[in-house]
């Protein structure tokens, strides 16, 4: 099978069958309660993205604690979903909780500064060494705000993404290489914003195509994730790719402007910070307040400069009125101070290698043409035997069954991927027992799968 090298088509189309089956028939609550959404929400779910997850119906949550899920129907899953990174710290981390409980007596939002704000801008500026912050309800708005600063201080309009990057719901970045240029990927209507006026496009680690496209000189800023993580696979830079950017930015006036919203589990500092980084701004989202909605960017001096100017009166289109509302920034404060230290990210590191260790061993195993990959306490494997330096090496939808198939094998044994690409994400409350079952099922899993 092109598409699943080394499955067995009639097993795969068996497996999907029967799994489907058995999750649809184990919740009966859950079916019931996606027939009632049906007649107030797109699709009966509540963002449109999760009727594109594995299972005929949603996974519909009772309660999240821990590394751990159960759901209206009694069953208990180990979370490796943790949403994304936005639950990278564990469902209700006792230190989050508590400075939460604390604040709602304090005031949710006020629209003035607290100490907690301070405090956090202090930190953030120490571990990414860029000085200057502000907030932002989502990772989103961090790329959209970073992106209109880069515009303001360099006098440019387009943009410049990586093939396949996902950086938020932000209009210009919805773009993707194809045979005809560049064009907004599939599922995201070309009518709104013109990619092809707005944006560039090119293949990350494509050095050669990355210096024609800033040449013109009419680029205001590179956008990138560090590592790639999109796609369902771990894409890192080859050797002195970051270096190569770096120079090639700052020759011709483009800023950079690096994204840290997937990428915070290569270290406490993020891939700024473990790959000794530099650039012009940094953004983030998802992980920063511990599951409340929340995100931040930061900037150097130069940039700062120009920004203060633009927003010295007026509000510059930048910003929403519960950014940095005080109870996002108090967890923060918990997380930055509490949560995101050494022995949180030994942890992370330790399950991360146990988890990819297994999954290595059953591709060894059976000869698999796929490979794992991880950045510090991420793990995602994807169905080409050598990791790709490009997203465009993973074709869309390549394993697309084998990933539908494995999620539900697991899921209805108790372990629970990303919906999203199958990664799989360790936190400070994750535990190694659940590392050791779900490395059991993935070995049971794709032996019932491999052709013979
Ligand atoms: N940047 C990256 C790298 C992301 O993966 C995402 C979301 N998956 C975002 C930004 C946007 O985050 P949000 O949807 O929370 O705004």
């Amino acid at each position: 099978d092109p598409v699943a090298p080394g499955v067995d088509h009639r097993r795969l189309a068996d497996l999907l069958a029967r799994e489907r089956a058995a999750w649809v028939d184990a919740r009966p609550r859950a079916r019931a309660l996606h027939e009632r959404a049906r007649a107030s929400q797109l699709h009966g779910t509540p963002q449109h993205w999760i009727k594109q997850f594995p299972p005929p119906v949603p996974l519909v949550v009772d309660r999240a604690h821990g590394a751990r899920l159960r759901d209206t129907d009694g069953h208990e899953y180990a979370d490796f979903g943790l949403a994304g990174t936005a639950a990278l710290w564990g469902h209700g981390h006792p230190a989050v909780v508590a400075a939460l409980r604390d604040q709602l007596d304090r005031g949710a939002v006020t629209l003035w500064p607290h100490e907690d704000h301070v405090w956090v801008t202090e930190e953030l500026h120490r571990r990414f060494g860029l000085p200057f912050w502000q907030f932002t309800v989502s990772a989103s708005d961090a790329n959209r705000f970073a992106l209109l600063l880069a515009r303001v201080v360099t006098g440019r309009r387009r943009v410049l993404v990586f093939h396949r990057a996902y950086h938020g719901s932000v209009e210009q970045t919805c773009a993707v290489l194809t045979p005809f240029g560049v064009a907004a990927p599939p599922g995201v209507e070309p009518n709104g914003v013109d990619v092809r006026e707005t944006t560039k496009v090119v293949e990350f680690n494509d050095l050669p195509a990355l210096e024609r496209a800033l040449e013109p000189r009419d680029v205001a800023a590179v956008l990138t994730e560090p590592v790639m993580t999109n796609g369902g696979a771990v894409i890192h830079p080859d050797p002195g790719f970051h270096a190569a950017l770096r120079d090639l930015t700052h020759r011709t006036g483009t800023l950079l402007v690096v994204d840290e919203t997937q990428t915070i589990p290569a270290g406490p500092a993020g891939c700024t910070g473990a790959l000794g980084l530099s650039p012009d701004l940094v953004t983030m989202g998802k992980w920063l307040a511990g599951g409340v909605p929340a995100g931040a960017y930061g900037m150097t001096e130069p940039v700062a400069a120009v920004a203060a100017r633009y927003t010295a009166s007026g509000d510059g289109g930048l910003g929403s009125t519960l950014a940095g509302g005080a109870l996002a920034v108090r967890a923060m404060r918990a997380v930055l101070g509490e949560v995101m230290t050494e022995p949180t990210y030994a942890h992370l590191d330790r399950l991360a290698a146990h988890y990819a260790g297994d999954v290595a061993a059953v591709i060894e195993h059976h000869g698999l043409p796929w490979h794992v990959g991880r950045l510090g306490g991420r793990v995602s494997y994807a169905f080409t035997p050598e990791p790709p330096r490009a997203a465009g090496a993973l074709r869309p939808g390549a394993g697309s069954a084998v990933r539908q198939a494995l999620w539900l094998y697991l899921a209805n044994r108790g372990v629970v991927l990303s919906g999203m690409n199958g990664a799989a994400l360790f936190s400070p409350l994750t535990e190694e027992t659940d590392v050791d079952l779900h490395g059991e099922l993935f070995g049971s899993v794709v032996a019932e799968l491999v052709a013979r």
